[in-house]
C-alpha cells in the first residue's frame, strides 16, 4: 500500500490538524493520543513519510528513539506510573490503523486497569491539562 499523505498524522504534522503537543524537534513530534489506554498515552512520530518499520530509513528511526526516551523520562518524572509500555504496530492484522509510523508509550498505574485501544475519545481539557504537565517535564529534562 502506497502512502497516504491524507492521513490523520500527516494532517497533524503539516499543522492542519491540532494535537495536543508534548514535544516537538525537527524531526519528530510527541503528542496525547486522543483515545489514550491510560492518561498519558503519547504518541510520537517522525517527520517523513513513512508508513510502518519496513518504509521507515535508520536515522528517522533513530531520531523517533531519541525522542521516545526523552518524553519516557518526562513522564515517568511526572506522571509516576509503575510502569510503561513503549511498542509499535505494523499492519492492520498487527492493529495498525494509522498509517503513518508511530511509537505509543502507554504508562501503567497500579490499580489503574489499561482501557480498550483506540475506542473512547478522552476529554479535550483532561488531554490539554495532561499535555502541559509532560511537556514541562521533557522541558526540564532537555534542560538538564
Ligand atoms: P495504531 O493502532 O497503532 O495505528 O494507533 C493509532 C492511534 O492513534 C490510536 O491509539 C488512536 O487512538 C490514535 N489516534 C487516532 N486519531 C488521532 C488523533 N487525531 N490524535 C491523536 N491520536 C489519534
Amino acid at each position: 500500500m502506497a502512502y497516504d499523505a491524507n492521513n490523520i498524522f500527516a494532517q497533524i504534522l503539516e499543522g492542519k490538524m491540532p494535537a495536543h503537543k508534548v514535544f516537538e524537534n525537527d524531526h519528530t513530534l510527541a503528542f496525547l493520543d486522543i483515545m489514550p489506554v491510560s492518561v498519558g498515552h503519547t504518541l510520537i512520530v517522525p517527520k517523513v513519510e513513512a508508513e510502518n518499520i519496513f518504509e521507515l530509513e535508520n536515522e528517522p528511526g533513530s531520531e523517533v528513539f531519541k525522542t521516545t526516551k526523552k518524553v519516557a523520562h518526562g513522564i515517568q518524572a511526572s506522571l509516576n506510573p509503575t510502569g510503561l509500555i513503549i511498542t509499535q504496530l505494523n499492519g492492520t492484522d498487527a492493529g495498525q490503523t494509522v498509517f503513518h509510523y508511530h511509537m505509543h508509550i502507554i504508562p501503567v498505574y497500579k490499580k489503574m486497569p489499561l482501557r480498550m485501544h483506540g475506542k473512547e475519545i478522552e476529554d479535550s481539557e483532561a488531554l490539554a491539562k495532561t499535555a502541559k504537565i509532560i511537556r514541562q517535564a521533557v522541558v526540564d529534562i532537555v534542560a538538564g
